[in-house]
């Protein structure tokens, strides 16, 4: 890549791969490329926060000229670069020798977040660390997609606990220079600045890079100097607030993103679009299909025949409804391109339940797509019976709305030294393999002492860098009582539940604090107590979550709770991935049916740290008795105290007494059972890999079959 060199002017010739690699989040989920940059230089390393586009531009160049002449620095180097140029090969991978020709167009995926890396803030959540495992697991397939969605110029919300246990909200601006994103040039070479279509007064974007493996995402950035102030802020944050600013996200987002692709010239046969949000992009599909010509229902038609649409939570929050005067404020010069009246145009937006609510991106982007999913066997469920108001004339079972379960990138999730592990006993294609659950029977053969001493070392990892980041808020003079809360007592011989996620109310953080008494009784147990790590962010705009927020971290400042609560600042994936490969119990309790899928747990459970959650979202599809630990949802007005209490039953009887009924050895043999259960029968399964070749199966293969201009597709 000639972009890389340019930016990077004093890395030497022989090890310029360095800054190819860099540039490419590849690096992120290949231990050996990781491993590359730490021996160049671990302290660059560190103070990057494992950054190498940052690492590389702060670096001394002696220490780049030592590097280019040790030939152990070099074997190395020329190891990975060789690996990444055979991975970057589309040759003989499993999407083409499996469900379609090279020739064919690429798949275009919309997504309004990605979580790739912490170096790329562009996620609020699950959503985000859906779409970004995705991208990662097309590029090991070799799926081709091209991805679309948003650079959020200040999207990094820095979690911050005020002294009264609020959280302030901090935004940080992302510095474009030292992320692993270059910008997009038109053919002059200067910076490629597009206009969204038809839309007025217009608005502009310029377009940038990040490169994920084979795959490439393009970001918009609406923060530029061709934009009146208020249209600079379209892109600034996620999800912005206002029903109108929102509107307008979502027409950059669909018809901008769209018209990126058409300016680029990169054609595309499906249309996938990650949740409701980039709904929009249908209809420039359907524009540029009529101003080409066509007829309207002939457009639909064959646009709906190639469109995927993956609806992602039954919150009603998540499906957005834009009132109509907002729809022909913005959409009035777009309803006669495509040749449609007012009336018939606010038609397809329209939730036949609530008729008057507006436009509906949900039930838009189900009229309008002839594949769609939920992501879980219950949230399938769920949404048929929720959108069964678009299919009335069919029984509720036969809505067609599926599931496909999501699942996690596993070379991304796993943890270097239990890959290595696995490795030993499972055998060195694994990895390569993983998906395949025979692969995975082998589990049982990894020692129980070896199992346990892993899973001790990464819990002490957890807790030191726990005790690390204190150590760095003592030192900024922040409040003793906040340091106290943030885990400086926790104990790693202690059994630690972890409950880390985003603070939305519907996820119930404070369930376990439903009868703080007996919450008490457990944590501060004389002989065998237990402790929690709690991380998370609430929305800004989210006080109910804040509330939820500023009472877990009052008790973990309370001194009654005996130091066993701990509120760790500024969650992101960095620190995720600590928690849940150190924790020894994964907490879910959010409240039934409004949990889609959860994926946290599914991390935590392919590193051997067993689920403990009420049965919604992939729970009821992954406990199988002996992999964790279950519970069904009380229904009614006191669900919240009788959930509570089927959650402290599990812990009194169960959970509590198998963590602490150790052998002479120091191994607790039966709940390493458990561990063993949750890695074998959990990672293939709930899998990114399982699940992107399910999208490959049911529905791409199919859609590429109704793609216009298609290429011979097999299979
Ligand atoms: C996996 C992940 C999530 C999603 O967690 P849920 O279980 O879906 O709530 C959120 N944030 C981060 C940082 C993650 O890594």
């Amino acid at each position: 890549m000639e972009e890389s060199k340019d930016k990077f002017p004093h890395i030497p010739e022989r090890i310029a791969g360095l800054g190819e690699l860099a540039y490419n989040l590849w690096w992120s989920w290949h231990p050996e490329a990781r491993m590359l940059f730490k021996m160049l230089s671990r302290p660059a390393w560190k103070l990057s926060v494992h950054n190498p586009v940052k690492m590389l531009h702060d670096i001394d160049g002696e220490t780049l000229d030592a590097a280019a002449k040790d030939p152990k620095f070099l074997r190395h180097h020329d190891a990975v670069l060789a690996r990444f140029r055979s991975d970057m090969n589309p040759a003989g991978n499993w999407f083409y020798s499996r469900i379609a020709d090279p020739a064919m167009l690429p798949i275009a995926y919309f997504s309004a977040e990605y979580g790739l890396h912490h170096s790329l803030p562009f996620y609020a959540g699950g959503l985000g660390f859906l779409a970004g495992d995705f991208l990662k697991e097309c590029s090991d397939l070799g799926v081709p997609v091209v991805a679309m969605g948003f650079m959020y110029p200040e999207g990094y919300l820095r979690q911050k606990i005020s002294p009264d246990g609020r959280q302030a909200d901090e935004s940080e601006t992302i510095d474009r220079e030292n992320a692993p994103i270059t910008r997009v040039l038109n053919g002059m070479g200067n910076r490629l600045t597009v206009r969204v279509p038809i839309i007025e007064p217009p608005i502009y974007v310029e377009v940038w890079k990040v490169l994920v493996g084979k795959v490439v995402l393009y970001l918009m950035d609406t923060d530029i100097d061709a934009n009146d102030p208020w249209n600079r802020g379209i892109t600034s944050h996620l999800y912005a607030g206002g029903p109108e600013q929102r509107l307008r996200q979502e027409i950059v987002l669909g018809i901008g993103g769209a018209e990126v692709l058409n300016t680029l010239g990169i054609k595309y046969s499906v249309l996938h679009l990650n949740e409701g949000h980039p709904a929009f992009a249908i209809l420039e599909r359907i524009r540029e299909r009529v101003s080409a010509g066509a007829a309207y229902e002939d457009a639909f038609r064959e646009v709906r025949s190639t469109t995927v649409f993956t609806t992602h939570t039954p919150v009603p929050a998540g499906h957005d409804v834009f009132p109509f005067d907002l729809i022909e404020k913005y959409f009035h010069p777009y309803w006669p391109a495509l040749g449609l009246s007012r009336d018939a145009f606010f038609q397809l937006g329209i939730a036949p339940k609530e008729p008057n609510a507006g436009f509906n991106m949900t039930a838009f982007a189900l009229k309008a797509s002839a594949y769609h999913n939920g992501v879980s066997r219950k949230h399938a469920e769920v949404a048929r019976s929720m959108w069964h108001q678009l299919w009335p004339d069919l029984p509720e079972d036969k809505v067609p709305i599926v599931h496909i379960t999501n699942g996690v990138h596993v070379p991304t999730w796993i943890q270097p030294k239990t890959s290595l592990l696995y490795t030993n006993y499972l055998g060195a294609q694994w990895l390569a393999d993983h998906d395949n659950r025979d692969i995975w029977e082998l589990t049982d053969d990894i020692p129980n002492k070896e199992l346990w001493i892993n899973h001790y070392w990464h819990k002490m990892k957890l807790i030191l860098r726990i005790m690390d980041r204190a150590r760095q808020r003592w030192f900024d003079a922040r409040e003793p009582r906040l340091i106290l809360a943030s885990g400086v007592l926790l104990d790693p011989n202690v059994l630690t539940l972890g409950f880390a996620r985003r603070f939305a109310t519907y996820k119930r953080a404070t369930l376990l604090f439903q009868d703080v008494g007996r919450l008490k009784k457990i944590l501060t147990d004389r002989w065998k107590p237990v402790q929690i790590i709690f991380a998370g962010k609430a929305h800004p705009a989210d006080e109910p979550g804040k509330k939820l927020l500023q009472q877990v971290f009052s008790a973990a400042e309370d001194s009654s709770f005996g130091g066993r609560i701990a509120f760790v600042e500024d969650y992101d994936e960095q620190l995720a991935q600590y928690i849940v490969h150190g924790v020894d119990v994964w907490l879910n309790t959010p409240l039934p049916p409004l949990e889609a899928c959860g994926t946290s747990g599914m991390k935590a459970s392919l590193n051997g740290v067993p689920h403990l959650s009420i049965l919604d979202g992939w729970w009821p599809e992954g406990f199988n008795g002996k992999n964790g630990w279950a519970f069904e949802g009380a229904e009614g007005e006191l669900r919240d105290d009788r959930d509570a209490e089927a959650l402290y039953e599990i812990l009194e009887k169960e959970v509590i007494p198998l963590y602490y009924k150790v052998d002479d050895d120091g191994v607790p043999r039966d709940w390493v059972r458990v561990m063993k259960e949750a890695i074998k029968s959990n990672s293939p399964v709930f899998s990114a890999r399982r699940m992107t070749k399910e999208y490959a199966e049911k529905f791409y293969r199919e859609a590429l079959k109704s793609a216009t201009g298609k290429a011979g597709i097999s299979g």
